[in-house]
């Protein structure tokens, strides 16, 4: 079958992406390896609870909202207050101001570095401001700008002049944000504490713009994934095709064609991939190229981004408890980032993984689990609908390292490895924060880096594309040149997704599926 545009991966980035070309109406396949769209988007049901998959909360961004209203996407979206923990103290994050109470309980953990604090304020404060202006209007992308004359002069003019300064504020502050927290402060618990639920490396000015993103986010009534649903129906009714349990194993360049895992061939005019780069050189028929110095450029990349890191990866722990949302809801509100000991992850050893057996990981694990921080979210105190009456379903995850859990599954015991760390989670929310719940929770069960691998094809399990710690970024790092993270070595196909620019998220999946979108709309017209 013969499209104008072949879509790989329905996640956010491929599903943004296939809703614009098909409202557009260009004829579009979206091919999906799994049985549903979503990618790291998604919510699932067990026993009458509702979890989400991947990401918890969803952060505008000026993105998200403009780009579902401008395809004509009713939702409802309910307010999503997140808290801050240590120990046992908790703030809620509801406002700017809200910045001073999370000094407050830095400075009750740490009161003899008052000053470092008082001083890493007032950069979060900066960065703030800068985020501020990067995401403080609807993004111009996810506008009609033609016809919507006053938006343009108004704001998105003058919104440009202070975002090109605000970028390149922003580019000074690269440096990963554990070097960067040492400027301010030799107190290495603090800077633990503040940076450790951020991935390795993550630079400064993406850290420390956390602070705003936190009160950006909505939840979806319903669950996150409902997004993605509104999505796949919105391509649907507008003429596109998704289809779904189709893995695209092969592409033949010089035809223009894509083989799927079960043998079939659809060619296309222009292709976008939107699911994980190293898969997406793999499929390339290097062979099927004749231009030799294509041949070679696309080779001497697959050859340069082998040996590349994917990001941090997760370890979630999902729990139905007989305990009524309202429970959760007074001590941890909806969503929470929580860690139970001020000592902070520096205070642990690092490990050599050829030399941990059983008990070495077991012993190093037990440590991990009682200093890291935790994302904690309850579905149910934002939508009742999603837990039975009078019950509650908590998510509970923290970073996990891939190549310790693949470890782990190398020297066979992955299982056991699993429900010693739902009980372990289990047991440090219901000894810290939630003792109601310590004999009321009726099933626990729990998803690994390599669940996630598996589920989306995500190289080492990343939740957010490339690793920060890559001697060398393989894609576009400059927000300046975002534009071009779309495109590939490879004729007519072009890229979308958490791996095609680094920082990565949601947003940025959706803006990258948009650019490309565009991209192929300008070179089909
Ligand atoms: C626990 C968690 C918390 C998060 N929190 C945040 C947050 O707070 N803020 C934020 O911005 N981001 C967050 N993220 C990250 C965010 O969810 C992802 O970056 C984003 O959803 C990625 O979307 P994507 O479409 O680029 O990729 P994916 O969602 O990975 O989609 C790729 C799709 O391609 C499919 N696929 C792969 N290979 C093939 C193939 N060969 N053929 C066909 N299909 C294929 C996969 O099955 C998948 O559906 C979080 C993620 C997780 C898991």
């Amino acid at each position: 079958m013969k499209y104008d545009v072949i879509v790989v991966g329905a996640g956010i980035a491929g599903l943004s992406s296939a809703a614009y070309l098909s409202k557009a109406g260009l004829k579009v396949l979206l091919c999906e390896k799994e049985e549903r769209v979503g990618g790291l988007l998604n919510s699932f049901e067990f026993k009458g609870f509702t979890f989400d998959g991947g990401i918890r909360a969803i952060e505008n961004s000026g993105i998200v909202f403009p780009m579902l209203k401008q395809l004509g996407i009713d939702m409802e979206f309910l307010k999503n207050t997140v808290s801050i923990g240590i120990e046992d103290i908790t703030v809620k994050l509801v406002s700017e101001e809200s910045l001073s109470d999370y000094a407050e309980i830095l400075i009750e953990m740490f009161p003899e570095s008052r000053a470092d604090i008082e001083k890493i304020m007032s950069e979060i404060s900066k960065v703030m401001r800068y985020m501020d202006v990067l995401y403080g209007i609807d993004n111009p992308l996810f506008r009609d700008l033609k016809s919507d004359r006053e938006y343009l002069f108004k704001t998105v003019l003058p919104w440009l002049v202070r975002y090109r300064l605000n970028i390149k504020k922003i580019s000074k502050l690269s440096d990963p944000i554990e070097a960067y927290l040492r400027k301010f402060t030799d107190n290495m618990s603090l800077i633990s504490i503040i940076s450790q639920h951020f991935f390795k490396e993550t630079p400064a000015f993406f850290a420390l713009s956390y602070f705003s993103l936190y009160l950006d986010y909505s939840y979806p009534m319903g669950g996150t994934g409902v997004v993605s649903e509104k999505l796949g129906e919105f391509i649907k009714r507008a003429g596109g095709h998704i289809s779904l349990g189709t893995e695209i194993s092969r592409i033949d360049v010089d035809r223009k064609t894509v083989e799927t895992k079960s043998g079939e061939v659809h060619s296309y005019s222009k292709l976008i991939w939107a699911a994980d780069s190293k898969r997406f050189y793999s499929a390339v028929d290097i062979d099927s190229i004749r231009d030799i110095r294509v041949r070679s450029t696309v080779k001497s990349k697959k050859e340069a981004i082998a040996d590349k890191g994917g990001g941090d990866s997760v370890l979630t722990v999902y729990i139905t408890s007989d305990v009524e949302p309202e429970y959760f809801e007074k001590i941890c509100g909806a969503h929470m980032f929580y860690t139970p000991s001020r000592k902070g992850l520096n205070s642990l050893e690092h490990y050599e993984l050829s030399s941990m057996d059983k008990e070495a990981i077991y012993s190093w694990i037990e440590k991990y689990y009682s200093l890291t921080t935790y994302e904690i979210s309850c579905p149910a105190v934002r939508d009742s609908e999603l837990a039975p009456r009078g019950q509650t379903g908590l998510i509970v995850s923290t970073l996990m390292d891939y190549g310790l859990v693949k470890h782990i599954k190398d020297i066979g015991f992955y299982e056991d490895f699993k429900r010693y760390s739902e009980d372990y989670i289990a047991k440090v929310m219901a000894d810290t924060l939630f003792p109601k719940m310590n004999s009321k929770i009726m099933d626990r069960f729990c998803s690994t880096p390599l669940t996630i691998e598996r589920l989306t094809g995500n190289s080492d399990g990343a939740i957010t594309g490339w690793a920060f710690t890559n001697p060398e970024m393989p894609a576009e790092n400059s927000f300046r040149e975002i534009a071009k993270s779309v495109n590939t070595d490879v004729p007519d196909v072009l890229q979308a997704g958490q791996w095609s620019f680094s920082p990565s998220g949601l947003p940025v999946s959706i803006l990258t599926g948009k650019l490309a979108a565009d991209k192929v709309l300008e070179e089909l017209k």
